[in-house]
């Protein structure tokens, strides 16, 4: 049977990383498999659920590549996919567990399921087998399917929509292994087979002290997105919480991640987070990317940081960007350090000011600026030697020697190669900003 697999979030307006790598775990199941991954919304609670919120999931998991096979927006044969759409299903398995005489109503309206009061074994992929003893309503208590306003419960509508979906394994985070018990019992009391369970252990923070939570930095994939970490880089960092290539590789392709991946591989101990090694991978990720991808990326975090690229040659803009290409592990970063390209009245930094503006610099300043005047060719070899000849004629150590050049013309000591910077700024700016006074 080809497998069938799904995320199945809630819309709260969140997606955190414990989800998204959830996601990320069935999706890659699916492509190992030749299955099909589903993306089903578990919108049950009216009152939290917004478009914004559905919004937030499908632009965290496109981010990360993370693409539906079904679901919304692409649709399929076995929705609708959203849970508040389904209503007509469930009343059909409602009935079905009234007329096996599995359910009760209480004084109240509250509609619940008779417990077998059976022990349950769960055969988890991941945690092994795990017994379940129900036997003690005061412990276990008979589980309600329905409110009495007439909303369903969630183990009830996400059983049924893993039966109707033909989910065939369900691989979810190990905040759920307590409710499988219930759930098998829901799939016997409707005749169903339960699906292969694979519950994926925890996140732990990077202390390995406690979950992590909601308010922990790096929690949430909107924040990645909006700090421009490289999406394969986190996608990457993910893939690693909890699985592992054998070889103890830490940058590896997803390509390479695919055929490698399988239930029996998924680490049985919690993971911790570690940010710091995400945003390594992140920078390993820009480094090393394609320019036309590093391009587009960083073209969309300039322009989101308000910087009107649109002003300048294209040449001009992506030549600039491919000189910041493995600079940087974030792109929040990028405006700081290339603005200088694309405004005149780019900040210095004080500091930087202090130590290389001085009038022992000046002299060599003016020298720089008469030979990048005169020079004949502009072009990256020629701007290299005049300036290294400089450097030696005045008997100053070349980086030393340039640092008040790097100052003059982009407000900093960090940047993208001087020689390239030199170059693409062209002779115009250069001299201009050269010619400014301190
Ligand atoms: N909506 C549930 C959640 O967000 C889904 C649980 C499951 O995957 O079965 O945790």
């Amino acid at each position: 049977m080809t497998p069938r697999v799904r995320f199945a979030p809630s819309p709260t307006g969140f997606l955190h990383v414990g989800g998204a790598r959830t996601a990320l775990f069935n999706w890659l199941y699916a492509r190992r498999t030749g299955g099909t991954f589903v993306l089903r919304i578990e919108d049950t609670d009216a009152a939290r659920n917004t478009e914004e919120a559905v919004q937030v999931i499908y632009d965290g998991l496109r981010w990360l590549g993370i693409e539906w096979d079904e679901g919304p927006l692409v649709g399929g044969d076995r929705g609708p996919y959203f849970q508040s759409e389904r209503n007509a299903i469930y009343e059909r398995y409602f009935q079905r567990l009234q007329d096996g005489g599995h359910l009760y109503t209480e004084e109240n309206g509250a509609t619940r399921f008779r417990s077998p009061r059976e022990t349950v074994v769960v055969e988890d992929a991941v945690c092994g087998s795990v017994p379940f003893d129900l036997s003690d309503p005061t412990t276990h208590p008979d589980m309600t399917i329905r409110r009495p306003d007439g909303s369903w419960i969630f183990h009830f509508v996400n059983v049924v929509d893993d039966i109707e979906m033909g989910i065939t394994h369900v691989m979810r985070g190990e905040d759920h292994l307590s409710n499988t018990p219930k759930h098998m019992e829901l799939y016997r009391a409707l005749g169903a087979t339960p699906p292969v369970w694979a519950h994926i252990p925890l996140i732990l923070k990077k202390d390995g002290k406690g979950k992590m939570s909601k308010r922990d930095e790096g929690s949430s994939v909107a924040s990645y997105i909006a700090d421009g970490y490289a999406p394969e880089g986190v996608r990457n960092f993910l893939c690693l919480l909890g699985w592992s290539p054998k070889d103890n590789r830490e940058k590896i392709p997803i390509e390479e991640v695919i055929p490698l991946f399988d239930l029996d591989k998924i680490n049985r101990r919690n993971a911790a987070f570690d940010l710091e090694k995400c945003a390594w991978l992140s920078g390993e990720w820009f480094r090393e990317m394609p320019p036309e991808r590093h391009r587009a990326l960083a073209w969309e975090a300039l322009v989101r940081a308000g910087v009107d690229l649109a002003r300048f040659p294209a040449e001009y803009v992506q030549q600039a960007l491919d000189t910041c290409q493995g600079k940087l592990r974030v792109l929040k970063d990028l405006p700081a350090y290339a603005g200088f390209y694309f405004r005149d009245d780019y900040p210095i930094d004080p500091a930087a000011a202090g130590k290389h503006l001085t009038s022992e610099t000046k002299p060599r300043l003016e020298a720089v600026r008469t030979a990048l005047a005169g020079l004949p060719d502009w072009d990256v070899t020629s701007i290299e030697t005049v300036l290294k000849t400089l450097a030696t004629q005045f008997g100053v150590k070349l980086g030393a020697f340039l640092q008040p050049v790097r100052v003059m013309l982009t407000g900093s000591t960090a940047g993208p190669s001087m020689y390239h910077l030199v170059e693409i700024l062209g002779r115009e700016k250069v001299l201009e900003r050269l010619d400014r006074s301190f």
